[in-house]
């Protein structure tokens, strides 16, 4: 599974830890960040 923005859809997602009860993701590419991706089978 590869995780992909769902804003851009970009597969350049990092995972950022702010604080120790939320998972929160940033794009590289847009800049979007939340909790909220979405994961794809790689092909
Ligand atoms: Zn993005």
């Amino acid at each position: 599974m590869v995780k992909i923005c769902p804003k851009c859809r970009s597969p350049r997602i990092k995972y950022a830890l702010w604080w120790t009860t939320a998972q929160i993701y940033e794009c590289e590419d847009c800049g979007y960040r939340g909790s909220l991706i979405i994961e794809e089978e790689k092909t």
